[in-house]
């Protein structure tokens, strides 16, 4: 603990000079975390440095900052400042989310204009000492029997950390909840972004453990989250959804999925994860309960549903109708309501209420959808290709009542009934 002056370096016309200001230099619980206090009088460069090696950072800056005016540069890279929507404002400081470096470093540059007031720099060492044998870990998942996909422990990626110490509660679970972390999506390592998540969320935040049940990486490795004790890893209530965590599993998307797709592994990781645990509590794929959060949430949702927020990124939330479909697909070898049963193909969501369907012909080959009206009319008609294993159809310009989908092909045909109801 200590105090030291810091030069803040002011970009002014085409001068540059310095003028100190003193940042205060705290350990935070660990000698994981410095956390550097600073009190910010005019726009400039603020440099922080203190002898202590990080690979990220968070801040708490005053409830008023418009965060557009505050940017961070480290290891090369310029990083945005985006408020954690996963946080209270506590004594009036508004939550930013965190930074995950490309690597160590032992100093970083805050560019600040526009604000004046108390800015809090949380400076974090997430690094493992040495590479553990466990991360070379890997296992085949199976698809289609709607197994326990392989996860590594928290008491794995941990390795060295404190461990959290409180009276862990279960829940029964109905609903999952997906969200995205909001960070880097380059990162170059996932366990040391998990333990950052871990560090961030106890050592800053406060909270007793990690508040996910389980996060996926980039390249679809699956970690469990919050430290179950002996309990179930998958019912252990966590800390997520909008205060209202009853009822439901965390799942958090490593990354930031405003304007990209989340990548394939990933969805492939989490949609095996799905599977297996609707199969578990016999939830259908496309129901919905009523949860404190949203009288009508459905059995897979996202952050968004339960209360305002970007998590789980837009992309990620577009997707959810085609996470659904490919549950209902990878889950074909078992008994998840809605999966099996008389119905040969599934059709989501039905009663169309969202301008669009999303047709799964599933095993069997078919050469052409149709959609036919209450009078036998045929509306849409799509060639399908071979393997095709969606299709969307919209339902728009449709008006609302009964149709018949058909599938044709090779000697057969199958229908299904929807309903269109306006969007
Ligand atoms: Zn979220």
């Amino acid at each position: 603990m200590g105090k030291y002056l810091i030069y803040l370096s002011v970009f002014f016309g085409h001068y540059l000079y310095g003028q100190s200001v003193t940042i205060h230099y705290e350990w935070q619980r660990t000698d994981r975390i410095k956390k550097a206090t600073l009190q910010v009088d005019a726009d400039g460069t603020y440099l922080l440095s203190d002898n202590f090696l990080f690979n990220a950072v968070a801040f708490s800056v005053e409830g008023h900052a418009d965060l557009n005016g505050f940017s961070l540069e480290a290891t090369g890279d310029q990083f945005a400042l985006e408020e954690d929507p996963h946080f209270e404002h506590v004594d009036g400081m508004k939550p930013v989310g965190l930074v995950h470096l490309a690597g160590a470093t032992g100093q970083c540059e805050l560019i600040i204009s526009g604000y004046q007031g108390r800015v809090e720099v949380f400076l974090i060492n997430s690094q493992l000492k040495q590479t553990p044998a466990w991360r070379y870990e890997q296992k085949e998942d199976v698809t289609g029997d709607c197994s326990e996909p392989v996860s590594i422990d928290q008491t794995a990626w941990r390795t060295g950390l404190p461990a959290p110490v409180y009276t862990r509660s279960f829940t029964t679970v109905k609903h999952i909840i997906v969200h995205h972390s909001a960070g880097a999506n380059s990162a170059a390592d996932y366990y040391e972004v998990v333990r950052a998540i871990y560090l961030y969320h106890t050592d800053v935040r406060g909270w007793s453990d990690i508040g996910y049940n389980y996060l996926i990486a980039p390249d679809g490795t699956l970690f469990k989250g919050r430290d179950p004790d002996i309990g179930e890893q998958d019912n252990v209530r966590g800390a997520h959804f909008c205060g209202k965590n009853s009822g439901t599993m965390g799942v958090c998307l490593l990354g930031t999925y405003t304007n990209v797709d989340p990548p394939q592994k990933a969805l492939e990781s989490l949609v095996l994860l799905i599977a297996w645990k609707l199969s578990k509590e016999t939830l259908s794929i496309y129901g919905t309960e009523t949860h404190a959060a949203n009288p009508d949430l459905g059995h897979i949702a996202g952050h968004r549903d339960g209360c305002a927020t970007e998590c789980p990124g837009q992309r990620t939330y577009n997707l959810l109708d085609k996470i659904r479909i490919a549950v209902d697909t990878a889950a074909s070898g078992c008994d998840i309501p809605g999966v099996t049963g008389p119905q040969l193909f599934s059709i989501y969501p039905n009663p169309a209420t969202k301008g669009r369907i999303f047709v799964s012909p599933g095993t069997e080959a078919y050469q052409s959808l149709e959609l036919i009206d209450a009078r036998g009319q045929m509306v849409r008609r799509i060639v399908m290709e071979p393997d095709v294993e969606l299709v969307e159809l919209s339902t728009v310009d449709l008006l609302a009542g009964l149709y018949i989908i058909k599938l044709s092909g090779l000697g057969k045909a199958i229908t299904a009934k929807v309903v269109v109801t306006p969007p």
